[in-house]
């Protein structure tokens, strides 16, 4: 132990590697491509789930789950550096993949910063355990680069909340738990002053959760209903009408996801679609000694470590005060474009294999579909458009968008049919 109580890296290392290699198995690769990309049976995502639960269980009871996380709440009080030494351990072993994002950033992050005493005892070692797991309710079928014009809303009655209206795609709803959401208390002030967010179970009355099933025949998206749904006003998660300060910092979480201190993520691993390097795509389609393949594999690789380097240089910036909050699109506009452009490069160096293959293909396999889903990472979690907004004029100082509901009261905002019915 060093002077300060604190485990150093080092030996944390080194029993992180022992633990792993004596527990866990080795990480199957055509289990995680299925997984994340929706495309398994339902007994078989759900089975999946349950091992995951079942090893961040592991990890609680050997005290590596939550490592950057307050002792009190269940957490190890440790360091990033401990967070980054147990990813890079993990390389190359299964670890709960579907647990992390967005269920420990942003939501139990947010629940960390703005939760209550209470909210936090109940929870956070509950999410460490495996025993909850959260999903994040703020896309609406009017709209999701636009969180603040919200409409699903909850009305005060006594001690409680009534909530209705309907969120979308929102990830995994359908096997998890929890959901934090935000909701329009207070139609009569301008749209971001009159939010409020709130957490519920979402396997109750009033809340029905629906799949929605893809044109690849995933069905991991959902859209919620919520129908008179009543949360005690002890499940507000911050000051009523102030959402949009629990939802700026919410966004921040999301935007850093791959360099949250909060989540496991070994290097190389992804959430989103995708089964292996571009190189072992080379390896597998047999291409691996073709210059251009090479170069292409370069390239992919040079947008790897930038981005890598990027986020931690941005979160370190974040920490120490030189960049503030918003400059989290930053992080968030690189993994997008370099997201996509990785999967364009997968899918030119699979070749033929890109347009059908088989499950001998290995890591070759599947790349048409992971091709024509690559728009995915730049819409989840914010769009790149939406980023580059946030860049130009928070980060840049560049004029802000015109922008005609600024300071109007948010019932006076024109809206679509459906959306007027739902704000009388
Ligand atoms: C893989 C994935 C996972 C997701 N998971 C979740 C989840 O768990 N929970 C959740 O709540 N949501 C989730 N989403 C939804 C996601 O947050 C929204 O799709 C996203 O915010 C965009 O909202 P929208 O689809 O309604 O598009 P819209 O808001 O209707 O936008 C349509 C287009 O217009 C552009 N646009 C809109 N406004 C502007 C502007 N001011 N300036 C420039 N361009 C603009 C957008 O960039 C976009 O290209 C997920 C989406 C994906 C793809």
């Amino acid at each position: 132990m060093a002077a300060d109580n604190i485990e150093d890296p080092e030996a944390f290392r080194q029993r992180a590697r022992s633990w792993i290699r004596s527990n866990l198995e080795l990480m199957d690769r055509s289990v995680l491509a299925a997984a994340l990309g929706g495309g398994a049976s339902e007994e078989t995502e759900l089975a999946g789930i349950r091992r995951e639960r079942e090893i961040q269980r592991m990890f609680f009871d050997a005290g590596f789950a939550g490592i950057c996380m307050p002792r009190e709440y269940g957490g190890q009080g440790l360091t990033p550096a401990h967070q980054r030494a147990f990813n890079e351990e993990l390389a190359g072993y299964e670890f709960p993949h579907r647990l992390q994002a967005p269920n420990f950033s942003p939501c139990a992050a947010v629940i960390l910063d703005f939760g209550t005493e209470e909210q936090k005892r109940r929870h956070i070692p509950a999410i460490l355990k495996g025993e909850e797991l959260w999903m994040q309710l703020l896309s609406e079928p009017g709209g999701g680069s636009d969180v603040a014009a919200a409409q699903t809303t909850a009305v005060r009655d006594g001690d409680e909340w009534v909530l209705n209206g309907s969120k979308i795609w929102t990830t995994g709803a359908w096997w998890s738990d929890w959901g934090l959401c935000l909701a329009r208390t207070n139609w009569d002030v301008p749209k971001h002053r009159g939010l409020t967010v709130f957490i519920f179970p979402l396997h109750r009355e009033g809340v029905d959760v629906h799949r929605i099933e893809m044109l690849n025949g995933s069905k991991e998206f959902c859209q919620e209903f919520l129908t008179d749904l009543r949360v005690p006003d002890t499940d507000r998660v911050g000051e009523v009408d102030e959402g949009w300060t629990v939802g700026v910092r919410w966004m921040f979480h999301e935007r850093m996801l791959y360099n949250s201190p909060l989540v496991t993520l070994p290097p190389g691993a992804r959430f989103t679609p995708g089964s292996g390097s571009p190189a072992d795509v080379a390896r597998d389609a047999g291409v691996l000694a073709d210059s251009h393949v090479r170069d292409l594999i370069g390239e992919a690789r040079v947008l790897d470590i930038a981005g890598r380097e990027l986020q931690q240089r941005i979160a370190q910036g974040v920490r120490s005060g030189r960049i503030s909050d918003q400059g989290a699109a930053i992080a968030r506009l690189f993994g997008g474009v370099a997201g996509a452009r990785t999967r364009t490069i997968e899918f030119e160096i699979a070749g033929a294999m890109g347009g059908a293959w088989t499950d001998d293909d290995g890591a070759a396999a599947g790349l048409g579909v992971d091709f024509l889903m690559r728009q995915a990472a730049c819409i989840g979690g914010g769009t790149t458009e939406m980023a580059r907004n946030v860049i130009s004029e928070r980060v840049l100082g560049m004029p802000r968008e015109r922008s005609s509901d600024r300071d109007v009261p948010f019932r006076e905002v024109p809206r679509g049919p459906s959306a007027g019915a739902r704000s009388r």
